[in-house]
């Protein structure tokens, strides 16, 4: 399996060597930025298996660069570092999407102790590292690679199609229901617009139904939520 990718955003060059460099020593594969612009920048290309910010950055600060990712992905995990043991700020962080934080100066073992818990927590939502695709019809999905092979050609999966497939793949077969779908696949977040779910089901059906009008694979279950069956 692959070292788990962790993205560091601290302006600290002192502290943030000393964090790249422990963090290695555990085996894990570390990038670097110094701001939070440069955060944004390498999370619209790359995937984290957990983000450590911190809070005062210069230009967008730990908050702002936090709920800007929350944005884009609800579930990757995110540490944030504060110098300031204030309640607001505690409360400041969880509220902009931070899942754990830590209040500087934290001694090394705690630090590597969190991390590991907070890796150790998220990886059950990541794809098991099968490259084998899952096929069906006409076919092909591969969660790892976010790529599936269709009658239409390839496409691209984006971060929370693969997370919904993969939910449907486990339970094969089975109704899962609306609200589970919501609560596994966006997180915590209940404000999540429900069409998004049903506008998700309508683009599978697209993708991989030869008949999206009269779907084969991704069955309404009325009152329920949705099935996937191979048939
Ligand atoms: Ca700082």
């Amino acid at each position: 399996m692959d070292r788990p990718h962790i993205l560091l955003v601290e302006d600290e060059i002192h502290l943030a060597r000393g964090i790249c460099f422990n963090l290695e020593q555990e085996d894990y594969r570390v990038s670097h930025v110094e701001s939070g612009e440069e955060a944004l920048e390498r999370l619209a290309y790359d995937r984290f298996a957990l983000i450590i910010l911190d809070v005062m950055l210069p230009g967008m600060d730990g908050f702002e660069l936090c709920s800007k990712v929350r944005e884009a992905d609800t579930r990757v995990p995110v540490l944030m570092l504060t110098a300031r043991s204030e309640e607001g700020d505690r409360i400041t962080g969880l509220a902009s999407g931070a899942d754990d934080y830590l209040t500087k100066p934290f001694s090394l073992s705690e630090f590597l102790l969190r991390v590991k818990g907070m890796l150790r927590r998220s990886s059950w939502y990541l794809p098991e590292p099968i490259e084998e695709g899952y096929r069906f019809g006409e076919n092909e999905v591969f969660l790892l690679s976010y790529r599936a092979r269709t009658a239409q050609g390839e496409i691209d999966l984006t971060d929370l199609e693969v997370r919904m497939l993969m939910l449907l793949f486990q339970r094969e077969g089975e109704a899962v229901s609306r609200s589970e779908l919501l609560e596994r696949v966006w997180g915590y977040a209940n404000d999540v617009e429900t069409r998004t779910l049903d506008n998700f089901i309508v683009r599978f059906r697209k993708y991989f139904e030869q008949e999206p009008g009269n779907p084969v694979y991704f069955q309404t279950v009325r009152g329920v939520g949705y099935r996937f069956s191979r048939r």
